[in-house]
């Protein structure tokens, strides 16, 4: 089911006298093709659960539509637009088993969409396979793990078979490993069932691992929508620049002058298609070199080895940043006796952007020969 939003907007009253409009969602427009995997991204307070709140209809836009395939749903109940949501406190019900919390949504089925008794255990048997708890459909929530429980949640929602499931950040209250292995898992029952899904987190990480599609969102305005390593690769704006990406991109000052990228006295690189202007110089942490006779002339700190590749630790008179983290091959030579570091740039890994507007400037980078 392909799912649209057309410039959704949607204001609370705030404020002790509701006179302080806040604005959660600014005129979002999206466009989600059938079977695929949204994540929704931000930093807390962008308008993520808005926005996943007016599709699922439990709260209504304050302009704009939804569409679900060709059906406007915009003034429809959450019951009739056939979502499943997983939120983030997902609360089972304690005294219920497994399988009775899975029945339940199937139980209050109204009129034509009543089901048998026998239909409705089929169902939840089916959803309960899905997600792999099948075996555990007598046990109540108290004698589950916290990733079983999630299972079950997202089992709940599963079973009235949405046309679009709706995941708010439905992994936070679990461990790191549990995290991992129930990210993982949300991805394999998407991708068997293809149901259009969105998912918000505010973690770019697990955002960027399992979407097909991220949308970038910043003070109710999206900010990118693209393929994970497409906008990785590509930010349009420092904001997004610096939101993906761990260790994040390390951020310098510097200019543009005769065609080259200089930051301080150093000409790191060649710049073609710029004016000479004063620039945001973005450096991925993998975007160093380390090498004797580079360009670029850094104060050591430390180095880190972390086995697989190794973390070189440095200041710049360019970065305001107290440590600036370099993540280079763990066969790098790195002479730690000495204070100065000096680094090739990889050009791909460094980006430009307006001093002033912070947009993502278009213009082709290399090496100096
Ligand atoms: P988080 O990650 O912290 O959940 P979010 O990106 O999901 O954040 P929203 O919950 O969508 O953000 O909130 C967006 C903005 O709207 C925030 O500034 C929030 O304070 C405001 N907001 C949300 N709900 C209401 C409400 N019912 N009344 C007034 N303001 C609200």
């Amino acid at each position: 089911m392909k799912v649209e939003l057309h410039n959704l907007t949607k204001k609370f009253a705030g404020g002790a006298r509701g006179k302080d409009t806040v604005t959660a969602v600014d005129n979002l427009s999206l466009e989600i093709p059938d079977g695929k995997l949204v994540g929704l991204l931000g930093p807390s307070g962008c308008g993520k659960s808005t926005t996943l709140f007016m599709i699922c209809g439990l709260q209504k836009p304050t302009a704009g539509k939804i569409f679900f395939g060709e059906d406007d749903v915009t003034g429809l109940p959450p019951e009739a637009r056939g979502v499943g949501v997983v939120f983030q406190n997902y609360a089972l019900y304690p005294h219920l088993t497994v399988r009775q919390n899975i029945l339940f949504p199937l139980q209050n089925l109204k009129g034509k969409d009543k089901l048998s008794k026998s239909e409705m255990l089929r169902r939840a048997e089916e959803a309960a396979r899905l997600v792999q708890i099948d075996g555990l459909m007598d046990r109540r929530p108290n004698e589950l793990s916290g990733g079983q429980q999630q299972r079950v949640a997202i089992a709940r929602a599963m079973v009235k078979m949405p046309r679009v499931l709706l995941l708010d950040e439905p992994l936070s209250n679990l461990d790191a490993r549990l995290r991992l292995q129930t990210r993982e898992e949300i991805r394999r029952i998407q991708r068997r069932t293809g149901i259009t899904t969105v998912f918000v987190t505010h973690d770019q990480e697990e955002a960027m691992s399992i979407s097909d599609i991220i949308v970038v969102m910043k003070e109710g305005v999206v900010q990118q929508t693209g393929k994970p390593q497409d906008v990785y690769d590509n930010p349009v704006n420092l904001f997004v620049a610096k939101f993906l990406g761990t260790p994040p991109i390390n951020v310098f000052e510097g200019r543009i002058s005769s065609g080259k990228l200089v930051m301080g006295e150093d000409a790191v690189l060649n710049v073609s298609g710029a004016q000479d202007c004063d620039v945001i110089v973005g450096i991925r942490p993998e975007g160093f070199i380390p090498d004797e006779n580079g360009a670029l002339r850094c104060t050591l700190t430390g180095v880190e080895v972390m086995g697989r590749d190794k973390s070189v630790i440095f200041t710049s008179p360019c970065s305001k940043a107290p440590s600036i983290r370099a993540v280079v091959n763990a066969e790098s030579v790195v002479d730690t006796s000495s204070h100065e570091v000096r680094f090739t740039l990889r050009p791909v890994k460094v980006l430009l952007f307006d001093k002033i507007t912070e947009k993502r400037l278009e213009c082709e980078l290399s090496q100096v020969k």
